[in-house]
């Protein structure tokens, strides 16, 4: 018997107890009950630091939070599906469970771009405030029911770092005719800025930038970098990453998987989400300041911040492209205002709480 079964029982038990004695047989195995044995499918490479680090945690907290109830099986990118295929596998049913980043989906979807990063837009506290308090999460559901999925945020990079260039960028002219690996919206920001975007698989960066092939590219930050050996194949490393301000990954569930399962059990997964983002989060922050402490001793890495002409610049361009997806998708037009007025009001409380206190390390 299921959990919810019992419940229900129980509750039809007590309201007839007058003349029906409650349930006795089956309730304590059937809350015990039924075991699931589900598949996570992952948008990252084997043993990925951090991103994958961070699904297999996440299956871990599943497993043990339950019991054992529910056993999560991991697939990195390849075994069951490629990266890109995640989300139509988990809308499928293929596994009941996906990790990736919800920007990789606009080809199904625009407006599930809001749900990984804007660029200039907001960091990662604010955005995990927009979802959980105010109405982000809702909008993500919406985007995702079409499909028979149920999105929850499970991890965060925090900010990024703007990349590594082989040549310096010392005013908007650097940035044209510039070959530089940086997707989704970002790659259409440079674009409008004279630059040509690559999209190009995170494996593959090493070569590419060492050989030429690419002249810039944008990975994650510190510590996923210098695993890739990115400080080994460009000298000039900038931030801030101001196309990815606070990417937040995702656990997507197969809706009517999710439907399946007793309360506990969803309760359970929505709470492990919960504590795989935050995990996750921290996990960069310690991981990043370890990884920044040890390319600010090498002589061979220039660490740079953009000009702020080009920064100024690349910002403007942003407006003028998000106003364009605005303007052609009406769902995005509306995730857009939600987003915007919550980070306008939020911007007013970072800049007197964590960046003024911030300030305060330089007196
Ligand atoms: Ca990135």
């Amino acid at each position: 018997m299921k959990r919810r079964d019992f419940i229900t029982g129980v509750a039809g038990g007590a309201t007839l107890s007058a003349c029906t004695p409650p349930p006795q047989t089956g309730a304590p195995t059937g809350a015990a009950g039924e075991r699931f044995a589900w598949r996570m499918v992952t948008a990252w490479p084997p043993n990925f630091p951090g991103l994958g680090t961070g699904a297999t945690n996440l299956a871990r907290y599943l497993e043990e939070l339950s019991g054992g109830r529910l056993a999560v099986e991991v697939y990195s990118a390849g075994e069951l599906v490629p990266a890109l295929e995640v989300f139509d596998a988990v809308s499928a049913g293929t596994a009941e469970l996906g990790h990736g980043g919800a920007y990789y989906w606009r080809g199904k979807a625009e407006a599930t771009q809001f749900f990984t990063t804007i660029p200039f837009g907001m960091n990662a506290l604010e955005t995990n405030a927009w979802l959980y308090y105010g109405g982000g999460l809702e909008l993500w559901e919406e985007v995702y029911a079409p499909f028979g999925l149920k999105p929850f945020p499970a991890g965060s990079s925090g900010v990024q770092m703007g990349g590594w260039f082989n040549r310096p960028i010392d005013s908007l002219e650097d940035l044209r005719g510039l070959r530089m690996r940086i997707p989704g919206i970002g790659g259409e920001v440079l674009q409008r800025a004279g630059g040509t975007p690559v999209t190009l698989p995170g494996a593959d960066l090493f070569t590419a930038l060492q050989t030429g092939s690419i002249d810039a590219t944008e990975w994650v930050g510190p510590y996923n970098d210098v695993a890739s050996g990115l400080h080994r194949a460009a000298r000039y490393y900038y931030y801030p990453g101001w196309h990815e301000p606070g990417s937040i990954m995702e656990c997507m569930v197969n809706q009517a998987a999710y439907d399946s399962l007793p309360g506990d059990l969803q309760a359970i997964i929505r709470v492990a989400c919960q504590a795989a983002n935050m995990d996750m989060l921290a996990e960069y922050n310690a991981r990043n300041a370890s990884a920044l402490a040890q390319i600010a001793a090498e002589d061979s890495i220039e660490l740079r911040r953009f000009p702020d002409e080009v920064l100024a610049r690349l910002k403007e361009l942003t407006h003028e492209v998000m106003a364009d997806l605005a303007a052609r998708d009406p769902l995005s037009a509306r995730i857009w205002d939600s987003y915007r007025s919550f980070m306008n009001q939020s911007r007013e409380w970072q800049r007197i709480g964590e960046q003024a206190f911030l300030a305060t390390t330089d007196l």
